[in-house]
């Protein structure tokens, strides 16, 4: 059944994908940005073109102010938000001898504290509604490590914990969370890795190719669905093998 999504950092890349996946499945989306104004109107401009119903909303997701604005606004806007993803995600590599606090700090808070804000702002009304989605966007580098990713791995890590509590907290209220684990996925924030660093990772994934967008969306898509109603705390791994 369609419902009101929001997802974060929808303007680019998984999010955008995410984003378009729901609209098309009948969801009103809310796709919040940062940054990229322009690009999140380009994404609410191809749901609302298909028939579908959109807004932007912008907002710092490490932010509380900036998430509780952004609840509110989606609230008024569209309605409470009934499946929230959390997708937002930024890298800041380097080994950890190099690794200043400042990396360590934003990389934290833009991918673990933005997890614990949207989701606390938007339970709320999840909670008062007895039904709620919450997904989160994880990565593979925080269930098995990644060197130059001490930051990165910790925080999604960190999102895993987070799922398996709050979903054992919610899910008598008719609420279920869990994440999605993608490998290595064609965006801006693998585009810039070496050739070197893209040839060891093909060499690694079973599949023998990056993923794209779409097929990180679908997993999305999937435990948002009517489909996934007996499932909770569970990280869905999509990375073509490369973890196994
Ligand atoms: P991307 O192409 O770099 O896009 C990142 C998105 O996050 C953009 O829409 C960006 O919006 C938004 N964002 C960044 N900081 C934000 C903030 N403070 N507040 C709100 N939005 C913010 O990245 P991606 O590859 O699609 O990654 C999406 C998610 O998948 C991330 O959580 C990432 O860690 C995870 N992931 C990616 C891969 C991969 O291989 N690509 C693998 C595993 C996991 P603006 O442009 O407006 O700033």
């Amino acid at each position: 059944m369609p419902r009101i999504a929001l997802v974060t950092g929808g303007s680019r890349g998984i999010g955008r994908a995410i984003a378009l996946n729901l609209g098309a499945t009948g969801h009103r989306v809310a796709v919040n940005y940062n940054s990229s104004a322009d690009a999140a109107d380009a994404v609410v401009a191809e749901i609302t073109g298909a028939g579908g119903e959109a807004i932007a909303v912008g907002g710092d997701v490490g932010n509380e102010a900036a998430v509780v604005a952004m609840i509110a606004r989606v609230s008024a806007d569209l309605g409470p938000v009934e499946v929230l993803v959390n997708n937002a995600g930024i890298t800041r590599d380097d080994l950890l001898l190099r690794m200043g606090a400042d990396a360590w700090d934003s990389v934290v808070e833009t991918n673990l504290r933005s997890v614990y804000l949207c989701s606390r702002a938007a339970l709320r009304g999840m909670l008062k509604a007895r039904w709620g989605r919450i997904i989160s966007v994880t990565s593979v580098s925080g269930l098995s490590g990644n060197p130059g990713q001490a930051n990165y791995a910790a925080a999604k890590a960190g999102i895993v914990g987070f799922t398996k509590s709050v979903a054992k907290e919610v899910g008598k209220r008719g609420i279920t969370v869990n994440c999605v684990a993608p490998g290595f996925v064609q965006t801006d924030m693998t585009a810039g890795l070496g050739d070197d660093v893209k040839d060891a990772a093909l060499g690694s994934i079973a599949l023998g190719r990056l993923g794209t967008p779409e097929e990180i969306a679908g997993a999305v898509g999937y435990l948002a669905s009517d489909d996934a109603s007996y499932v909770t705390g569970q990280v869905l791994v999509v990375d073509g093998g490369l973890a196994i």
